[in-house]
């Protein structure tokens, strides 16, 4: 693969991010709820717009903007939280980036790749949790190039382990070539993710010393090279604490602005991992810009409101208490009863996954996780509906932006949230969820919707699977 990036120009413009930033810097309380009242008709933000939320310091404000964040999240995605699962292939990997247990460097690192049939087995045990949407994550080696990685998609989604199944495989791997991409597609993927980062370029040269990763260029462009490829569902992201997170967000905002302005479709995800101490790797003991709750909180909100249709990601990094209070400010999706050592689900002595890649936050089961968002009022849902009938990229847009796909969502995500019920939960469990979905059913407010969603229910009961609109 030819790592071409002649003519590129880095689209984020850094003197504009500071300027925004000097220029919004000690805002006045009128302006900021000028902001807030633009964000409340859920049109999104402007970067300037963006950067005054940022440089708002005043507690009674802050606390108007993650009360907005809240109030948008609930009307664009209801109380729907949908669930997923990282499946880490292979920790091989030819770069160094600093923060990572699975750097080159780290000669401490027990390197694994999933054979055929351990993959077989780590999918058993997702399905035998009641996960039908995983992520799948790669390091970055000769090994796992596009063909590798399209007949491990192919391998996971053959898998089927009694009533289960994986419904939707996302990737996170290294940037690709077009033709890798077009390959990758091949096998059925939902969204590409790939995280920049940082997108401070100096911060971005120093912390990725070494092999491919550290041609930013080619790793900024490389969801663009995905969308040439035809893949229009893809993730971004920011590894916060590398650079000032008001820098990173803005940065985030500038790609996904790129995105839209270039392909008239923005990214489907957006990912903001906070830096977790991972072994060998001094730098994660005390990152230089590491972001404390509060702001994290603020990090959350600012995104919520600048780009409202957006999915937002937060990952088992963050500990339970901190997921529970950030989950309303604008997530949209979680991952539930995570592993990220190789081969870690379906391995009998969980204690040699202990030089993991990072270090988990929240080690709760799939079904501790489900019965208390259920206990919260959450949904959970493993829909996959819509990639399914091909509801992505720009036909997604138009559904989401006038927030008509709630219309699909609601009763989509009550109908996978009964089949976990039915095949996998705990007593606990299913009672407080079986409630829960009586409850929502009432809320229905299509007549003839709701008819359609009993009859579905019914079989579900009597034994139909993969039900949904
Ligand atoms: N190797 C591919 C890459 O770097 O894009 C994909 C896999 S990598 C394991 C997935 C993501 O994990 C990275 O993009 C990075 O943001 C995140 N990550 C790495 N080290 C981390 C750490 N110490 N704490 C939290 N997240 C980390
Ligand atoms: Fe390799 Fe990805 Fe870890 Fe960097 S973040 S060392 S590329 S696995």
């Amino acid at each position: 693969m030819k790592m071409d990036t002649k003519g590129l120009k880095s689209f984020i413009d850094e003197e504009k991010i500071w300027d925004l930033l000097d220029k919004a810097r000690s805002p006045e309380k009128k302006r900021v709820r000028e902001v807030l009242e633009k964000a409340r008709q859920k049109k999104g933000l402007s970067l300037a717009e963006a950067a005054i939320l940022m440089e708002n310091d005043d507690p009674e404000l802050i606390e108007e903007m993650l009360h907005t964040a809240r109030q948008i999240k609930e009307e664009i995605y209801g109380n729907r939280i949908v669930l997923f699962a990282p499946l880490y292939v292979g920790n091989e990997c030819v770069n160094d980036c600093v923060y990572c247990g699975f750097r080159i460097s780290n000669k401490d690192c027990f390197r694994k790749t999933l054979s055929r049939s351990e993959l077989i087995l780590e999918t058993k045990a997702l399905e035998n949790q009641g996960h039908k949407r995983l992520i799948m994550v790669y390091g970055e080696h000769p090994k796992y190039d596009a063909n590798y990685i399209h007949d491990t998609v192919k391998t996971v989604y053959q898998v089927k382990e009694r009533k289960g199944e994986i419904r939707r495989v996302n990737i996170n791997a290294a940037p690709m070539d077009v033709e890798g991409y077009r390959i990758v597609k091949s096998a059925g993927i939902g969204t590409y993710q790939i995280f920049q980062e940082t997108y401070h370029q100096k911060t971005y040269a120093d912390l990725h010393p070494r092999g491919p990763k550290s041609n930013f260029l080619w790793r900024l462009y490389g969801l663009d090279r995905a969308m040439e490829a035809e893949i229009d569902d893809l993730g971004i992201g920011a590894l916060i604490g590398l650079f000032d997170w008001r820098f990173e967000v803005l940065g985030l905002l500038m790609h996904a602005e790129h995105l839209d302005k270039t392909f008239g479709v923005g990214p489907h995800t957006i990912s903001f991992p906070r830096i977790e101490p991972a072994f060998g790797s001094e730098f994660t003991e005390k990152p230089p810009y590491s972001v404390n709750n509060e702001d994290f909180k603020k990090l959350v909100a600012i995104l919520r409101l600048s780009v409202p249709y957006t999915g937002m990601i937060l990952t088992a990094r963050e500990p339970i208490e901190v997921r529970n209070e950030v989950i309303p400010l604008g997530v949209s999706q979680i991952d539930g009863g995570s592993a990220i050592g190789i081969g870690e689900y379906s391995a009998k002595d969980k204690e040699s996954f202990k030089k993991s890649q990072f270090i988990l936050g929240d080690h709760r089961t799939l079904d501790e996780v489900i019965k208390e968002l259920a206990k919260q009022d959450f949904i959970p849902s493993f829909c996959t509906a819509c990639y399914r009938l091909g509801r992505t990229g720009e036909h997604f847009m138009e559904l989401s932006k006038p927030g008509e796909i709630k219309n699909f969502c609601q009763p989509n995500a009550l109908l996978t949230f009964s089949e976990y019920l039915l095949d996998y939960a705990s007593d606990e469990t299913k009672q407080i969820g079986l409630k829960l979905i009586e409850k929502e059913e009432k809320k229905i407010a299509n007549q003839k919707l709701k008819q359609e969603f009993e009859i579905k229910l019914d079989e579900m009961k009597s034994g139909k699977r993969d039900l949904y609109f």
